[in-house]
């Protein structure tokens, strides 16, 4: 099996040395064990960064063929910069995982059992999360069960540190959107699935790439990136209103025409204000349900990926040859 590692780095300086050292150990490792080929790869994708960086790739890719660099045009985010190097990488398995190596490269030999088993996508999850200050643990956590609330199918204190099987990526590759949650994206393309636990360490060197901003901004993209739930909460909030406002109504009425209490003109200006409020939220939730549909439909995201097709596995000989993944982009 050919491996690659897919690692994103931004203004990563300070560790890249180590780093590189620890992956070509376990690759080394790997390959003295007869687990992976030599034409294994290490990819270290350069995000935009702006310190030496894409120096020290390109070094490492001058002292060792196993390490090769790509360098993205400019900074466009952690999540861009795993998807480049998923999509260009070689290996029948692609892992990837972050440049400060806080995930436990440990993992790695695990997953790749997990694949040989047959899991074409293993996840990494974090045992624990000690090595997070409490407000990240509590936020995060959160965070996960709003988004299985909101419907989002996302895999419980995983990140981006997983296996991804040649099929998976192929599969990925037709993933076209550029609003990018790659947690929520994987758990849609199926397959078999496993998943390996770790403990996450301190990154040993530099700073996070990925100040509160960016965290919000990454939390709020999985959430509109993958729930119509908040446009569907108008229609319900809509429809409950007008009931309400209709039931309102129809008391300032009976207020009006049954006892003496009404004062003259309060009757003909609350009930269009009841009525009309909950029309137009009404309405509005109308039209986010249109809006839900058409947003969908723009992702076009595939509606299915083949896993085994009989017809292929006859011709090639071998089922674990029948590598297809054909879909029908609707
Ligand atoms: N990263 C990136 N582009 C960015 C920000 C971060 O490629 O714009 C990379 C970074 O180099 C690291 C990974 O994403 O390999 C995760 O970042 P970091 O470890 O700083 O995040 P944290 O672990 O603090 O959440
Ligand atoms: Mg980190």
């Amino acid at each position: 099996m050919r491996l690659s590692i897919v690692v994103p780095c931004y203004n990563e300086q300070e560790v890249l040395v180590e780093t590189l050292a620890r992956l070509l150990r376990l690759m080394d490792e790997l390959l003295c064990a007869g687990r992976i080929e030599v034409d294994s790869e290490v990819i270290f994708v350069d995000d935009g960064s702006r310190d030496r960086t894409w120096a020290l790739i390109q070094q490492g890719a001058q002292s060792s063929t196993r390490v090769r660099g790509l360098k993205l045009s400019r900074n466009r985010g952690h999540q861009q910069a795993v998807l480049a190097g998923l999509l260009m990488a070689r290996g029948d398995a692609v892992v990837s995982v972050d440049a400060d190596l806080q995930d436990d490269l440990a993992a790695i030999s695990e997953m790749l059992s997990a694949h040989v088993a047959g899991a074409e996508i293993v996840y990494g999850v974090r045992r624990k999360r000690e090595s997070d200050t409490f407000f990240k643990r509590f936020t995060a956590e959160a965070y996960y069960r709003l988004l299985s609330r909101l419907g989002v199918e996302i895999v419980f204190n995983h990140a981006d540190y997983r296996l991804l099987g040649r099929r998976a990526i192929e599969a990925l590759r037709e993933y076209r959107e550029v609003n990018l949650f790659l947690r929520g994206v994987i758990p849609q393309l199926g397959f078999n699935t496993a998943q390996v636990h770790y403990d996450r360490a301190e990154r040993f060197a530099g700073e996070s790439k990925y100040p509160l901003g960016k965290m919000l901004a990454l939390a709020w993209q999985g959430i509109t990136s993958f729930s119509t739930m908040p446009l569907r909460l108008i229609t319900s909030v809509g429809l409950l209103i007008s009931l309400a406002s209709f039931g309102v109504s129809l008391w300032a009425l009976w207020v009006r025409l049954f006892t003496e209490h009404s004062v003259p003109g309060w009757t003909s200006t609350v009930v269009p204000i009841y009525l009309l409020g909950g029309i137009q939220l009404l309405c509005i939730g109308i039209i986010g349900e249109y809006l839900a549909k058409t947003y969908v439909e723009t992702k076009r995201r595939p509606l299915f990926h083949i896993e085994h097709d009989t017809a292929l596995a006859r011709d090639a000989g071998t089922m674990s040859t029948a590598v297809s993944v054909s879909t029908w982009q609707g």
